[in-house]
């Protein structure tokens, strides 16, 4: 049998229903996709609801604000996933006439979409024969033919597609990509029962012993560490209890999102270092002094390319600081939980 039938006839029994599947529209397939990238499916899938829901339309989307947009996504990490949307979305109605683009190197011009992405959208929503692969796919189809060659690199991609593309079924390239991914994802796990595999009397690695050192993953750089010292800063007007937060700027993680004012340091702080530190800070920063805060216990946040170690400065002031810097904004304690903020403050803020 052909490797497409025999992977349709598995899915006929073992593929998944999701509430984004055997629908042709681009502007919700492509919303999960990128909902979907680092994302577990189960957890994606409220999100994906959510976001349906609150912009049922590529229109509504580009209409709200990068902030709406950020608060939605709040908890899904990876922000700048949601940012590359909005802006999709925006260069979708501005720049193609509010009509998603229909080809795969059409679709290849949104901010954020790569090449997984374009397939996944270009085959399901316009069937059109490009092979999707995530690593779910790599894992299945490297050890089906028995490929060494590190995955996630751009030489792999080529080789994985080139074969895939001889062997996706052309009619309905759609189901092909679906039943590829949920073969990858349920069936050839990372510790797969080869005994219920329909390829076990043709898969490489099963025959030559190779099944656990397949795929063959490039090393991966160290996380780099950095120590962040928040200012929780608090105080009342009008019985009304007031803080501090400031936008993240630049070309740094959690752009667009608010935080509490940060100290960073390269490295980390004895206390008696931090205390000498966080009076210099506060005296600069926002003329208080003296100062004295109450410390949090460590919160470590662990991201693919960086481990923040942080702690939270929470000081009760008598009033509002007298110097406030331009980029940060007062607001009410309540109003934090309306603003967009990293999960590593959101974890702060919840085990207060
Ligand atoms: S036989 Fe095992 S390793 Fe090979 S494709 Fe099937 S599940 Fe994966």
């Amino acid at each position: 049998m052909a490797f497409s039938q025999k992977l349709d006839t598995w899915f006929e029994d073992f593929g998944r229903e999701l509430p984004w599947r055997g629908i042709d529209d681009p502007y919700r397939i492509w919303l999960s996709e990128i909902i979907l990238q680092q994302t577990r499916i189960e957890q994606g899938r409220d999100y994906y609801l959510r976001f349906v829901e609150a912009f049922p339309t590529v229109a509504d989307l580009a209409a709200a604000s990068e902030e709406q947009v950020l608060r939605l996504w709040q908890g899904l990490g990876y922000y700048s996933r949601a940012r590359n949307l909005h802006a999709a979305a925006i260069y979708i109605m501005n720049e193609c006439g509010g009509v998603f683009p229909s080809t795969y190197e059409g679709i290849l011009r949104m901010k954020g979409v790569g090449r997984y992405t374009a397939a996944a959208i270009a085959s399901f929503a316009f069937r059109l024969p490009h092979p999707v692969i995530d690593g779910n796919v790599y894992r299945f189809v490297s050890r089906l033919f028995g490929i060494a060659t590190p995955i996630a690199t751009d030489a792999a991609y080529r080789e994985f597609e080139a074969l895939l593309l001889k062997k996706i079924d052309r009619r309905r390239p759609d189901r092909f990509n679906a039943a590829l991914m949920d073969f990858g994802s349920l069936q050839c796990k990372p510790q797969p029962d080869c005994t219920a595999c329909p390829f076990a009397d043709e898969c490489v690695a099963l025959r030559t012993g190779r099944v656990d050192m397949l795929p063959v993953k490039a090393p991966k750089a160290k996380p780099k560490d950095r120590w962040f010292y928040y200012f929780d800063l608090r105080w009342k007007e009008d019985g009304v209890e007031h803080t501090l937060v400031e936008q993240r700027e630049g070309k740094d993680i959690w752009r667009g999102l608010y935080q509490f004012p940060l100290l960073e340091t390269a490295e980390e702080l004895d206390e008696k270092q931090l205390r000498k530190e966080a009076k210099r800070f506060a005296q600069e920063t926002f003329h208080l002094s003296p100062f004295t805060f109450h410390l949090s216990s460590p919160f470590l946040h662990q991201l693919t390319h960086r481990t923040i170690h942080a702690l939270f400065l929470r000081a009760e002031l008598a009033s509002r600081p007298l110097l406030l810097p331009e980029k940060t904004r007062v607001v009410t304690t309540g109003e934090i939980k309306n603003i967009p903020v990293s999960r590593l403050i959101d974890r702060y803020l919840q085990s207060l």
